[in-house]
Formats: C-alpha cells, structure tokens, sequence
C-alpha cells in the first residue's frame, strides 16, 4: 500500500499530572493525526503528601510513543516524517536521580521504542528517590513556614521581585529542600556529586537522550522560573536564591524544545498578544494572561512567570498567573475516595440531573489554598447541607467550585490589568464537560469559548519544536485564526444571580482558611 505524503510532522510528548500522551500533528495545518494516552498512578502515602513514580512516567512516555507510531503506521503514514519533538509537562514536580548507577530494565536490552530510532538510545536508570514529590504536595509546609520565619518581617513574599513567586509548598525548591534534609541517600549523593535533581521535563530528556550514558541535563526557562531558583529578569539561575533555598548553587542550564504545560497550553492557543489568555482545566486549573516582553508583579495574588521564550534570540514574555490546585482532582476524588461515580464523565450527568447545589458549598482546599489566597492551612469544608442534600447537589458543587475558584483568579486578573477580559478562551480534560462550561460562563458573567481540538498544550509544544527545527510556522493572520473553529457557551443567567451564588462562595472560602490555627 502507498504511503500518504503529508510533509512535515510534529510531535509532543504531553506529561500531565493526571496521564501522559503522546500526539503527532501535520506541521503546516496543525491537525491531529494520532495520539496514545496511558493514565499515570497517583499516591497519598500520608496525609497531604501526593507522589507519582518517575520510572512509569517514563514508561508511559515509551508506551504512548510505542502506540502512537503504530497507530500511525497503520494510517500508512512515515513515522520518519516527524522532525520535531517538543516535551511538554507538569510543572513544579521534583524528582532526584543518581546519574551514575546505570541499572536497566530488561535485562540490558534498550527499552523497545521506534521512534527513539531518532533519538538518542535510551537506558533506564536506577533512581536514588523513586518517587517524585507532585506539585499539589504538602509535605514542605513546615519548610515553607521555617523559610517564611527566616525572612525580615516574615513576609511570604520576600523572594517575589526576583522569583515572581511566593515561598509556597507548591514550588520545586522546598521540595528539593525537603528532600536534602529527609531523605539520606539524596544527601550522600549530592556530596559525592552523583545527584541530578530536575523538574519532570529534565527527568525525561535526561532518559531520552542517553540516561547516564549520555544524558542532557537541562530545563526552559518557563519550567525553570517555577523552581523559586530561577532570576526571571536575568533568566539565570541565582546563585543567592540557590543558596536560601538548598544550601548550594548546583546547576547549568541548557534550552531544549520544552514548555511548562501552562505555557505550551498558552502557545496552543495563539495567546501571543500583550493582554490574551486561557484557563486550562486540568488537575488543577490555570489562568495565564500574556502581560509582553515584561514581567507585571501582581497586587492581588497572582503569580509572575515567565510564558514562552520561543528561539535563543527571541525575547522572553511573561504572563501572570492565577493557580488553582484542585479542579479536575476534585472529580477524581468524588471517584476515588467517595465512589459516588465510577468515572469521572459520569459527573456532568449526575450533576445535571438536579441542575442545582441546592445551597451546598464545597471548597476543595485539599492542598491548601493557591491564588489569589497562598493559604497552606486551609482545608477542604463542604457546606450548606440540609436533609435534603443528596449526592447529584455535591456533584452540582464540586463544579461549581472549579467554576469559583476560577471567577476568583479572573477578578484578580482583572483589577491588576485594569482592562477587564471580555471573554474566556479555555481547554484542559475538563473542558469535554459541557455543564461545566456553562456554569463557568454563568458565573463569570462573560462568554467561554473552547476550540473544537481540545489538545492545546500539546499543539503548543508540538509547534514550538516545530518552529525551532524550521518545520511548522506560526501563521497568526486574521483570517487563519477565524479557521479555528470552537464552541461558544454565553451566560444564561442573570448577573444577579451569579452575584448572589459568588457572595455565598466566598463565605464558604472563609470557613475552610486557617482550619488549622
Ligand atoms: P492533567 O493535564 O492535569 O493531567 P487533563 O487535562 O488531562 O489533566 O484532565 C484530566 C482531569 O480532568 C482529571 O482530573 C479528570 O478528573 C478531569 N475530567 C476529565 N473528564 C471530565 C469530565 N467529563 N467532567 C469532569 N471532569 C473531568
């Protein structure tokens, strides 16, 4: 049979917090192809604590690869087409590995993979620290707070002119920290200068191009700059910031075709003007505002991170950030730990069975709270039951929760910007949610649009490396952008109304803060 010529191909490895894909995409038109996606284990050893197991993430990277190029095949189209490959990943998850002890799997064999035909081989490593700590993990929080105290005034936001960030469990420093102090065999082998530590992209470009045979070590700017090590003004390491935060500088940058997953979900859909943003709804949900080549310090919560920086001499732009740690985790655990469905599509109809939260409030604070409030000792609370509740109202709140969580990072994006946004562009898992999509407009009182191919953040990454190798260009004229079709959700109610569910929110907010002091 013949092969289809399509041209280039571009690719992303897309590593979430929730699962991994692997996606390939026709370079000139931007259309899906194919793509494989393997779910990624989660763990809650203790209370507040959430791991996931660095050696399956790379697996599933190989497995989705293994699959995605099958399927490919099967289409009779040449795997050999695809010239770039961006990585694209949660942000903020640390791992430690030793770069020397070269145990692999398989007996010695390399991991069977075709499409590392044009990579570099690759051998898994024996890892000092088998699981990595996830952003959403509270583990560091008397870390944060011993930091917090070393700083004048006790000011959480002492390193906020230079990180865009404030000392927060949610940020790979501290939980690098924590590990240098925890764990002994991290200790011993940063002494004896065996250590690599990185975020998840660092960990699987070190894998793809050699592991401790030839391995690079490296990161983006854009994941760099949510380590609280990174200068986002210089866009270098900082030797100071290195050592608050762990004790030594120890690190080299090298760019590699990587975007934090907020940044290639911001590029995926052409957000590249001063102003533009998204809201992905993932695990957690994140709003990204282009601010331009210069990084806006917020007033009201939001972090300073720096977007994109798309070729060596290209400037950085930056964007300010509104952080949600739970949205689509709150789905997984109405899941997992109370079984009230059995998959998380099962929601949309559960909840919208009764249309209504019947007055039932319910804020996820599992991990604290992130933006606009920072608050570590905040736990979750639901509130509001009668007799009457059932469990349709709660699966009713825990959207509706996304939803104000999501409302609370818009205001605060808003009265730091001064020009109010006048509609939503979004993507994310959550998104397939059409009752979750309406809510979201009901309650901002502003129109939602989601575009028709949902994988954004792969599409950004997969065209960054494109555009680095040459392949795929950005084509921004109008009438492309008018191409891109999407869906369109406007409110329905009236503002009222919303106002009136927000007010109650926010009370509800107030309850789950300091639940600890
Ligand atoms: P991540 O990038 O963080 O791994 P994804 O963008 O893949 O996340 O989205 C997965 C999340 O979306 C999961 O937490 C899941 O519970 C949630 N999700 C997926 N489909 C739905 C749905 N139909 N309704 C509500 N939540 C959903």
């Amino acid at each position: 049979s013949s092969r289809i010529m399509l041209g280039p191909l571009v690719a992303a490895i897309d590593q979430g917090t929730s699962s991994t894909r692997f996606l390939v995409f026709n370079a000139k038109t931007a259309e899906l192809l194919s793509h494989h996606q393997v779910e990624i284990q989660q763990s809650f050893p203790k209370e507040g604590w959430v791991e996931e197991d660095p050696k399956e993430i790379l697996q599933s990277v190989y497995e989705c690869m293994d699959r995605t190029c099958e399927k490919l095949t099967q289409l009779n189209i040449d795997i050999s087409n695809i010239k770039a490959i961006g990585v694209t990943n949660q942000r903020e998850t640390t791992i430690v590995w030793d770069k020397e002890t070269g145990e692999p799997f398989y007996n010695n064999q390399n991991i069977p993979c075709p499409v590392a035909m044009w990579m570099v081989k690759c051998m898994l490593t024996e890892m000092l620290h088998y699981t990595c700590s996830v952003w959403l993990d509270l583990r560091t929080q008397s870390t944060v707070e011993r930091l917090i105290n070393r700083t004048p005034g006790r000011n959480k936001n002492h390193l906020k002119h230079k990180t865009g960030l404030p000392i927060s469990t949610y940020f790979s420093a501290v939980k690098l920290r924590w590990l240098m102090d925890n764990v002994e065999e991290v200790r011993r082998a940063i002494l004896s200068h065996r250590a690599l530590f990185g975020t998840v992209d660092s960990w699987l470009i070190w894998c793809l191009t050699g592991g401790e045979k030839s391995g690079v070590h490296c990161t983006d700017v854009t994941n760099a700059s949510r380590t609280m090590l990174f200068n986002i003004h210089s866009l270098d390491w900082d030797p100071d910031l290195c050592k608050k935060n762990t004790g030594k500088g120890i690190l080299g940058l090298h760019v590699f075709t990587c975007l934090g997953d907020q940044s290639a979900a911001l590029v995926g859909q052409m957000c590249f003007q001063d102003g533009q943003a998204k809201n992905t709804y993932g695990t957690g949900c994140f709003l990204l505002r282009n601010t331009g080549p210069k990084p806006v310090m917020s007033d009201h919560g939001l972090l300073t991170t720096v977007a994109y920086k798309l070729g060596r001499d290209k400037p950085a732009c930056y964007a300010l950030e509104g952080s949600v740690a739970i949205a689509g985790a709150v789905v997984r655990w109405l899941k997992d730990n109370l079984g009230i469905i059995q998959t998380s599509t099962e929601l949309e109809k559960l909840a919208a069975g009764v249309g209504t939260s019947y007055g039932c409030y319910f804020v996820p604070a599992f991990s604290g709270l992130y933006a606009p409030y920072w608050e570590p000792s905040a736990r979750g609370i639901i509130c509001g039951l009668t007799q009457f509740t059932n469990k349709s109202h709660l699966a009713f709140a825990a959207l509706e929760a996304v939803c104000f969580q999501t409302r609370e990072i818009l205001d605060a994006m808003n009265q730091d910007s001064g020009i109010p946004l006048s509609q939503l562009q979004v993507d994310g898992g959550m998104t397939s949610n059409k009752l979750l999509m309406q809510l979201q407009a009901d309650i901002l009182c502003i129109p939602v649009v989601k575009p028709s191919m949902p994988e954004t953040t792969a599409l950004g990454a997969a065209m960054a490396a494109g555009a680095a190798e040459g392949v795929s260009v950005w084509s921004l004229s109008p009438e492309d952008l008018s191409e891109v079709t999407s869906e369109k959700f406007e409110p329905q109610i009236n503002p009222e109304e919303s106002e009136f569910r927000y007010a109650r929110w926010k009370k509800a907010v107030q309850r789950a803060m300091n639940w600890e002091t």
